[in-house]
């Protein structure tokens, strides 16, 4: 044959998919659309696009298929490249945002939803493509909500699909379970391909651990790693998973099993399987890809593998070998607070149904167990029973804008497949007329045409703009990027140490002269550049060197997506006489009007969007304990425990937003939607 059996392709056969491989590339030909489900591991992301190359789809352009985690894309495309005997990047490769590793070879493309969003904008026919795949399209992201509606909008119309196109795009949706007829249903009534499972029971128990009350992170932390040392002292052989919130909950989880573990004689025999070690390994959406690998890797002879890791793990990547699961109960979720009028990351409870489907990570290859920290009473009182769709609970600003741009101007009656509230719209057609994206008949402006080409929140991209239309681009770049990338700085969890990484952290911002949250960045940024020992110099400042570089490479990239630009139209310059500390926060200030608060009293400021929170300034911040000598400042986001806190801040004066704030109040949304429902 073609493939030398190097044991993957072996593997591959024996995968529940494989049976169905001749029946799913007709259908595939056979169908416009077409939605496909199975169990978590059956093969489909792995598997249905080799076969579709392997059916000779490439000849008539990519495949392409999406994710809506980034981290997903990439490990799924090593891992077919593998597979497929050839180098990423070559005929597989995957794209992300600030990270393209695709050639003119490559005919399989994984990338994230966002991606694939992007690249409508510029070709809403997609005619580089054959074949594209919406995949975990029960994860309801956004964006990949947003690509069911446009496809169904695009194909629909015999006229717009075949304009540009030599032969018709196929689509093809897939989802682990769930929701398939509704799926169908949306798509005109199109075909659904169940691929049969095998799967094992996994009994579930419960724990008083977490009751109703308990949201504080450190106590689900500490009964997950004592829940898994117990399953490794006490269970029979088999791995664990653990499911937890996020990056610095799993590195906590994950230091503590380290310590405890070390503690704990594993030469223990239960029923003859001898289980001496324990190898953790944590597994978040922004670690090192080469660190990654391991977690799919069986764990040395009588060693059990404990992956700490986020809901990535519950559908997105299977991990072979795992029999127990303990479930935190607990899931990081981005969620629009109405409280504040702006999406705040949070940590909620999660639905039934991904329950459900954690515990059933557990019987992929034989019977397992599920251990839930969380009482029946959390159960019965905490947890919703399906999980509200993104597009239900986040902000709609930046996709109601390429939905603008993309010439769908009903932005109300576009095909969703679940609608979001109406509200939601107009508070981001609000949003778009107040960054200057929108007129009032709700047509999108020259600049909000060129604020989608970034990758960016708006206000961010509005500030960007503002920089480069007075030549200061160089001050807010690099700004950009620094808030684009995960945890620049670190905050050890030892008390010691974190006095010390404070200390240095503001002595950084101090000898950037004007003391301020966001010329911090930019001096961390600079002088990091300028550092003949950059990752030293890092790891003196308790600086992630790793979050930095990535800065550097988005830095870069934005810029030259700002050099396209201002090639490609005439862009508006203007001039300003003033200081460079002045300039640059007032274009800070024409992104971020709407994050504007004042002092109150004492240490309490008052936001001035309408909301009239009262924040406080994050301890991270090097304004912090000296609000007594603030009274106006901007923010670029907000935090919310039982506090609410401004984090990223910068003081500014009242009359560069003087002009500005009125804008907050003055737009009629209804008059923006009756033109987005005309
Ligand atoms: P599905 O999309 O149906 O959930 P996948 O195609 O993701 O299934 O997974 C099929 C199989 O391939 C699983 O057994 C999984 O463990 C394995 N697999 C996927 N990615 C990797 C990888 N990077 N390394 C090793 N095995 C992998
Ligand atoms: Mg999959």
């Amino acid at each position: 044959t073609k493939w030398d059996t190097k044991g993957d392709l072996d593997e591959s056969k024996n995968l529940p998919i494989y049976q169905h491989k001749a029946t799913l590339q007709q259908a595939v030909k056979d169908n416009s659309f077409l939605v496909v489900t199975g169990e978590t591991g059956s093969g489909k992301t792995t598997q249905l696009p080799q076969y579709l190359h392997q059916a000779g789809f490439w000849s008539n352009g990519k495949i392409g298929i999406t994710q809506p985690r980034r981290v997903a894309a990439i490990t799924v495309a090593q891992r077919v490249s593998q597979e497929m005997h050839c180098s990423l990047g070559r005929e597989v490769g995957y794209q992300v945002r600030f990270d393209d590793c695709t050639t003119q070879d490559t005919v399989v493309k994984y990338m994230t939803d966002g991606c694939l969003l992007r690249e409508i904008l510029a070709d809403p026919v997609l005619s580089q493509y054959s074949v594209v795949i919406l995949d975990e399209a029960h994860e309801r992201s956004l964006n990949t909500d947003i690509l069911l509606g446009l496809l169904k909008q695009t194909l629909s119309s015999p006229d717009k699909a075949s304009k540009g196109r030599s032969v018709p795009l196929k689509v093809v949706v897939m989802s682990a379970t769930l929701e398939t007829d509704k799926l169908s249903v949306f798509l005109g009534g199109c075909p659904v391909f169940t691929i049969p499972g095998r799967t094992f029971p996994v009994t579930s128990k419960f724990s008083c651990a977490i009751g109703p009350k308990d949201t504080e992170s450190s106590v689900y932390i500490k009964e997950v790693v004592k829940v898994a040392l117990d399953v490794h002292t006490s269970e029979m052989a088999g791995d664990i998973l653990v499911f937890l919130t996020g990056q610095s909950e799993i590195e906590k989880a994950c230091d503590m099993l380290y310590e405890k573990a070390e503690s704990i004689d594993y030469r223990y025999d239960v029923q003859d399987h001898k289980v001496e070690g324990l190898l953790i390994l944590p597994l978040y959406g922004s670690m090192p890809t080469d660190q990654q690998k391991q977690i799919f890797q069986p764990p040395p002879p009588g060693i059990r593998k404990c992956v700490v890791a986020t809901n990535i793990a519950a559908t997105s990547l299977t991990i072979n070998g795992i029999k127990y699961i303990v479930d935190s109960g607990f899931v990081k979720q981005l969620n629009h607070n109405s409280r504040v009028g702006m999406d705040i990351l949070e940590v909620v409870p999660i639905s039934k149904s991904e329950a459900l489907q954690r515990a059933g990570r557990a019987g992929r290859t034989s019977a397992g167990k599920c251990f839930r920290i969380y009482s029946p009473a959390f159960w019965e009182k905490c947890m919703p029973e399906y999980t509200v769709p993104e597009i239900q609970r986040t902000s709609l600003t930046a996709v109601i804008l390429t939905l603008k741009c993309l010439g769908v101007h009903d932005v109300i009656r576009f095909p969703y497949l679940d609608r979001p509230e109406e509200r939601f719209i107009l508070e981001a057609l609000k949003q778009l007329y107040q960054c200057d994206a929108i007129d009032r008949r709700g047509k999108v402006t020259r600049l909000g045409e060129l604020m989608v080409e970034f990758p960016l929140p708006p206000g961010l991209t509005r500030a960007l703009l503002q920089a480069a239309s007075l030549g200061c681009e160089d001050l807010l770049l690099p700004v950009a990027a620094m808030l684009s990338v995960e945890n620049i700085f670190i905050r050890p969890g030892h008390p010691e140490k974190q006095k010390e990484a404070d200390k240095k952290h503001r002595q950084l911002g101090v000898q950037a002269g004007s003391c301020n949250d966001f010329t911090m960045l930019l001096s961390v940024f600079e002088k990091c550049k300028a550092s003949d020992a950059p990752s030293a110099w890092c790891k003196d400042n308790y600086i992630h060197w790793r979050a930095l570089k990535s800065a550097f490479s988005v830095e870069t990239q934005l810029r030259e997506i700002l050099l396209r630009l201002q090639k490609k139209r005439d862009f508006p310059m203007e001039k300003f006489d003033g200081n460079k500390s002045e300039l640059f926060r007032r274009c800070l200030c024409t992104g971020y009007f709407t994050n504007v608060a004042r002092r109150s009293v004492g240490k309490v400021f008052c936001t001035m969007d309408g909301h009239g929170s009262m924040v406080h300034i994050h301890p991270s911040s090097t304004l912090f304990d000296q609000e007594a000598q603030l009274d106006w400042v901007i923010f670029h986001d907000l935090l919310v425990t039982s506090r609410i806190y401004i984090r990223t801040v910068c003081p500014i004066r009242y009359d560069w937003v003087k002009d500005l704030l009125p804008k907050l109040h003055e737009v009629d949304v209804y008059e923006l939607s009756s033109v987005a429902r005309e």
